[in-house]
């Protein structure tokens, strides 16, 4: 059994119902933010609330709580459902639709869940992930909001054939993956892209590592072409972690194994967030 927060409630889960009338429901009219907790804390709580804020103004609903009782809300959720790690997922839509596509931002629906955290297979961080590849600028790549339907789509493909993932590219420079932001690395130098993306709160993170553990960290633009020669590849988000990336499709990156500085990043990241 588990607990959630629906509107106002504490509920378990069976009992959380949303109306058929809901406009996220109707028209994929939503915010969506996706974190993880060890224990009680919620790693980069503020930066996921300041997303979470940044794409409610955008799309112009109301957030109906301040950040602390949110916050307060997922702990209770937290220790309620006993779970040592755990995926807090924020749904936040325009409530009732009204004429269609008109909504009330004032009174919206909003969600959580906190669900048992579950690890990728091992295999991906011990030998490294093979990932697809397709081509896909997000609509509003700076915002996270609750379309994945390009995501959803490629992953049905992309389990088929073994992959962890998809890297969406656009024209001849790579953007991020469906749920995960990119880096490669080449010469030393960690590289990830700047623009058209949404800005992970685990890149962030990782970005923050990498410099105070004395790497260069260039965000920049980055062609695909630079991606298959590169030396290392690896991804970075809040489900997932650091997760190095040895193969998309079928070309070999690097030398095909997970390299020294995808695994730094790793053990850093895995230090800093297993000693919190
Ligand atoms: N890009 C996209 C499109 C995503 O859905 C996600 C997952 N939220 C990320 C990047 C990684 O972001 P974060 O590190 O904040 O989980």
């Amino acid at each position: 059994m588990m607990f959630c927060y629906l509107n106002g409630q504490i509920l378990k889960e069976e009992e959380a119902k949303v109306s058929i009338f809901d406009i996220g429901i109707m028209r994929g009219f939503g915010v969506y933010e996706a974190m993880t907790s060890f224990g009680l804390n919620i790693l980069m709580w503020h930066d996921h609330f300041e997303r979470f804020k940044k794409t409610a103004d955008f799309v112009g609903i109301d957030i109906p709580e301040t950040e602390d009782k949110i916050k307060k809300i997922c702990l209770e959720l937290i220790y309620k459902n006993g779970f040592k790690r755990s995926n807090i997922k924020f749904i936040l839509t325009g409530g009732r639709a009204i004429e269609g596509i008109f909504y009330e931002r004032n009174n919206p629906t909003f969600y959580i869940l906190v669900e048992e955290w579950k690890t990728i297979d091992q295999k991906n961080y011990k030998e490294g992930a093979r990932v697809g590849l397709a081509e896909n600028l997000r609509q509003y790549p700076e915002y996270k909001t609750t379309d994945y339907i390009t995501a959803v789509k490629a992953y049905s493909k992309t389990k088929q054939s073994g992959y962890l993932e998809t890297l969406y590219f656009k024209e001849n420079l790579i953007l991020e993956f469906s749920t995960s932001n990119v880096f490669i690395v080449k010469d030393g130098v960690i590289i990830t892209p700047e623009k058209n993306i949404l800005k992970g709160i685990t890149r962030k993170l990782a970005i923050n590592l990498a410099e105070q553990n004395g790497f260069r960290v260039e965000v920049r633009d980055i062609t695909l072409d630079e991606v298959y020669k590169a030396d290392e590849c690896f991804l970075t988000s809040s489900f997932k972690d650091i997760v190095p990336v040895v193969c998309i499709l079928e070309k070999q990156i690097g030398e095909g194994k997970v390299g020294r500085v995808s695994h730094k990043m790793m053990s850093l990241f895995n230090d800093l967030v297993y000693n919190l």
